[in-house]
């Protein structure tokens, strides 16, 4: 296997709170490789969108990285400062967030918005410029007569392309999609995936896809990760994971979650109850309470993370 394109070792997220901190991830290490589709799925509060703050160093205050490395393409992004920073957010890795309008300013036109990125880190005319932001567009599905069109004179899903077209203007190696489609009708969100696909395919670069919908993301990525209260609960290939879970808590979203293979009639249930507060989280395994297979040895000491094959690991005393 080749150096993976973003290695992220033990990486540690604290919230910062009148009652001392919280862990928002904990000890979280994953590697994605080039032109590869990792999801990251997890319930919400599971750390998997601080994970990804934490990765291009943009989180909100009062999160702080604790511990951990993040190395992208050999360097250490940790130790970067603003300015090296800087030249890797957005040119090397992208961000395209659950709704688009937080990315996009309502008073500039679409297509000067992606031209006014592309020229500022890369010197072309501003024809050149105008004539690349088309070109995204009509890529990503957006005719190009749209450019000259403001964000709130499109729809819900035009405004989520342009947001793609934005993250792809300047032709990062990754490109983390923070829930991208979680808003839209399922139609729109299957064209969208697919031209993202499609994209990817031809210009090789790597996609971080979070979600919480645990049948999209296994469609859409090469591997998955799921994320359970600040800690990673099992990490391997989709169809390993889709068809032989290892984790109790994969199991159990695996079943909360429609399949395309169900038959009719198939009832799908819940997992009772829910994630614990991380700032009162159960010792041992977190999600003991929740676990129908759970054993006493489950609370006495948290488990750690089992090489079940080369490219498969989970997080579960059964595996022991
Ligand atoms: Fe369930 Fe125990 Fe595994 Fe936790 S460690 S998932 S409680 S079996």
């Amino acid at each position: 296997m080749t150096e993976p394109l973003l290695s992220v070792r033990d990486l540690c997220v604290d919230f910062i709170t009148p009652g001392g901190p919280v862990r928002a991830v904990d000890r979280v290490s994953l590697d994605l490789h080039k032109g590869e589709i990792l999801g990251l799925a997890g319930e919400s509060g599971s750390g998997k969108s601080t994970f990804a703050q934490a990765l291009l160093r943009i989180l909100p205050a009062p999160a702080v990285i604790r511990g951990g490395e993040v190395r992208f393409e050999g360097q250490d992004l940790l130790s970067l400062d603003e300015g090296g920073l800087r030249k890797v957010r957005w040119t090397r890795i992208s961000m395209v967030f659950q709704s688009a309008m937080d990315a996009l300013n309502p008073v500039l036109k679409v297509g000067a918005q992606i031209a006014d990125t592309i020229q500022a880190h890369d010197p072309v005319s501003a024809d050149e410029a105008r004539e690349r932001a088309a070109t995204l567009l009509e890529q990503v599905g957006i005719p190009r007569d749209r450019l000259d069109s403001f964000a709130h004179q499109l729809s819900g899903g035009m405004r989520q392309r342009v947001g793609i077209a934005l993250a792809l203007a300047l032709e990062p190696s990754l490109v983390i999609l923070d829930e991208p489609t979680t808003a839209l009708d399922v139609i729109v969100e299957r064209e969208i995936l697919q031209e993202i696909r499609q994209l990817q395919r031809q210009r090789g670069f790597a996609v971080l896809f979070i979600t919480h919908d645990l049948t999209r993301m296994l469609q859409f990525s090469d591997r998955v990760a799921i994320m359970y209260a600040a800690r990673l609960a099992e990490v391997g290939p989709a169809a390993v994971i889709g068809s032989a879970p290892r984790h109790p808590y994969t199991q159990g979203l695996l079943r909360a979650f429609p399949s395309l293979h169900d038959e009719p009639g198939v009832v799908r249930s819940s997992i009772p109850g829910a994630p614990p507060r991380l700032a009162s989280a159960p010792s041992g395994c977190r999600f003991a309470p929740r676990c129908p297979q759970a054993m006493p040895r489950c609370t006495e000491s948290g488990p750690s993370l089992v090489t079940i094959a080369p490219d498969h690991r989970a997080d579960c005393r059964l595996l022991d």
